[in-house]
């Protein structure tokens, strides 16, 4: 938890933690809260508009890093991870099935439509898309009460593609040393290969991955990601023990299938947020943070690439971790396709969204939603699904169900639950890092 401040005048200032204070201020009607959710408030008082530099790191993807950082005191104001729904074009590519084979039924169906599908300028599959926007909006929320002087660093890409291609290019950025280029071609390769080794085809086993040259460099093979295979020791030293059988398995690789939105969802993240930050956002790349944060001598994680990436160089850390995740509010099925937990056969019969329950308002008139975050049987967590009219399913933050105190079964009776805050698309915790 962090406090946002704005001065009298309106000017951002710097976040604060300590909450004593804050609360003091706000009792005795020296401030005021301006907004819930980020919690931020203004002083009603005059007071020095001094600020420090602050820099924002973020590491977009799937999981969104990110830290937020006082450069001149090493000191970390909030650092933590949003988690982005990844679910949503495995169901859709689902629900096209459920129509087509409806439509052989004597039941109701969507006519198939096919004339409606010209693809715009700029064109990104939906999922990557929405990635898109979800990052420039997470970008700005975390951004929007900070000093107007605050950094904000991007990485844009695991790999820098350009030095892949011309490994001789010369400036600044690319004279750091050998470890630097092998990192940036070793993430390359990860993500040609789709993580998977060139000879066995398996994935990662935990013991490094190999960078093995198709053509020797002793006969003139080249450094190009073209020439480099991505092994296991235990494959790449296979290898080299029978040279001639196991050479002629290694092919020159694919092109890259999503090489073509990721470039295009690159583009349109740089564009977008120049457009917003101006000169107040800088990019980098995976292959320089991994560097950096070995160099912090911090573990493997999405929030301390991000912290990384702000080229801190020595933090007093907070032990506070922010934990966000997407989920779904709304299920429109229109049928039943697989029974559902506790019956053998799918129910056709009941009302088309009965089952597609959204709230659940009790006899003492207490009302729940979907994803509330409540306090049951000690333990917080989110209420996930309802059954029956006053039970519900409970998760935590991972995924978990949280069940009553000795018992085996995951319904919760919502009689014993206390509200702790209503949410919607987002669900949020704080968790010891
Ligand atoms: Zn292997
Ligand atoms: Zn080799």
């Amino acid at each position: 938890m962090v406090v946002y401040v704005l001065s009298k005048s309106g000017k951002k200032l710097m976040p604060t933690r300590r909450f004593g204070k804050v609360r003091k201020l706000l009792k005795t009607g020296k401030a005021r809260v301006i907004s819930r959710r980020p919690f931020a408030i203004q002083l009603l008082y005059d007071t020095t508009e001094y600020v420090q530099d602050i820099t924002v790191g973020i590491d977009p993807g799937k999981t969104i890093g990110f830290a937020i950082i006082n450069k001149q005191a090493g000191k970390v104001i909030q650092k933590g991870e949003i988690r982005l729904r990844d679910d949503i074009s495995r169901l859709l590519r689902q629900r096209a099935e459920y129509r087509r084979s409806r439509r052989y039924r004597k039941t109701r169906y969507r006519k198939p439509r096919f004339l409606n599908r010209r693809r715009p300028e700029n064109w990104l599959p939906p999922s990557v898309r929405a990635r898109l926007e979800h990052t420039v909006e997470w970008i700005k929320r975390l951004t929007m009460f900070l000093p107007e002087n605050a950094q904000v660093v991007v990485e844009i890409a695991k790999f820098d593609i350009q030095k892949i291609q011309n490994p001789n290019i010369s400036g600044e950025e690319y004279q750091r040393g050998k470890l630097y280029g092998y990192e940036n071609v070793k993430q390359y390769l990860i993500a040609r290969e789709n993580g998977r080794c060139q000879l066995c085809g398996k994935g990662y086993d935990g013991n490094g991955w190999h960078i093995h040259h198709i053509i020797p460099r002793s006969e003139g093979g080249s450094d190009r990601p073209d020439n480099l295979a991505l092994l296991h020791k235990k494959c790449h030293e296979k290898l080299h023990k029978n040279f001639t059988r196991y050479s002629k398995k290694l092919k020159r690789p694919a092109v890259y299938k999503e090489l073509a939105y990721l470039n295009m969802y690159r583009k349109l993240l740089i564009n977008k947020l120049k457009e917003f930050f101006g000169d107040k956002v800088i990019f980098t790349y995976g292959a320089k943070t991994v560097i950096q944060r070995h160099n912090l001598g911090l573990p493997r994680a999405y929030y301390n690439n991000a912290l990384a990436m702000t080229g801190i160089k020595s933090i007093q850390d907070i032990s506070e971790l922010t934990v966000i995740r997407q989920v779904r509010k709304k299920k429109r099925s229109l049928h039943e396709a697989t029974p559902r937990k506790g019956r053998k056969t799918p129910n056709r019969e009941a009302k088309r969204n009965n089952k597609n329950t959204k709230e659940v308002i009790l006899k003492d008139g207490r009302k729940w939603s979907l994803w509330d975050k409540v306090k049951v049987g000690g333990q917080v967590g989110f209420i996930s699904g309802f059954t029956g009219n006053s039970y519900a399913y409970v998760q935590d933050m991972e995924g978990d169900y949280i069940r009553m105190p000795g018992k085996t079964y995951k319904q919760v009776s919502l009689k014993q639950a206390k509200l702790i805050k209503r949410n919607n698309n987002w669900i949020e915790i704080k968790k010891a890092a």
